[in-house]
C-alpha cells in the first residue's frame, strides 16, 4: 500500500507521519498546563455525569461497566468510518461544527475522564509520566510492525 492510498484509507485524510527533527519534550510550561486542564476536566465532566444521574445504580457504579462504555463509544467510532460517515457534520442540535468521528472519539475521552475522577485516578500525572517513558523507547518500541 502506498502512502498516499494509505493516508486515505476509508477516507480520512492521515497527515503525512515524517519523523519529526522537533524535540518530543514537554516544557515545563506544556506539563503544567496538564496538570490545570486534565483534572479541570475531570472534576466538570464528572460533576455532569453525576448531575444526569449515569452515577446511580449498581450497574452504574461498576466500573467494569463504565469501561466498557468507552470501548462502545470507540466502536461507534470505528462503525462511522465503516460505514464512510465519519466525516459528516455530527447529527446532534448544534454540534454540526464537528464531525462524527469527533463525536465519538470526544465521546470515548469524556468518559474515560469521567471515570478517572470517580476512581480518584491522577490522569494527568499518569499522561506526563507514560509520556515521558515513551520518549525513552526505541524506534516503533522495539516491535518490527
Ligand atoms: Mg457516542
Amino acid at each position: 500500500m502506498s502512502d498516499e492510498k494509505y493516508s486515505n484509507v476509508f477516507g480520512l485524510g492521515c497527515k503525512p507521519h515524517e519523523i519529526p527533527g522537533e524535540v518530543c519534550d514537554l516544557t515545563f510550561s506544556d506539563a503544567e498546563n496538564v496538570r490545570v486542564v486534565i483534572p479541570t476536566l475531570q472534576r466538570v465532566i464528572h460533576l455532569n455525569s453525576v448531575k444526569h444521574g449515569f452515577w446511580e445504580g449498581i450497574s452504574q457504579r461498576n466500573p467494569l461497566v463504565k469501561l466498557m462504555l468507552t470501548n462502545c463509544e470507540l466502536a461507534e467510532a470505528v462503525e462511522s468510518i465503516r460505514k464512510n460517515t465519519s466525516s459528516n457534520p455530527c447529527n446532534k442540535p448544534g454540534l454540526e461544527h464537528i464531525t462524527a468521528l469527533e463525536e465519538e472519539i470526544a465521546d470515548a475521552v469524556i468518559r474515560l475522564l469521567d471515570f478517572a475522577e470517580a476512581y480518584n485516578l491522577n490522569l494527568a500525572r499518569a499522561i506526563i509520566a507514560k509520556h515521558e517513558y515513551n520518549r525513552s523507547r526505541p524506534f516503533r518500541h522495539g516491535k518490527t510492525c
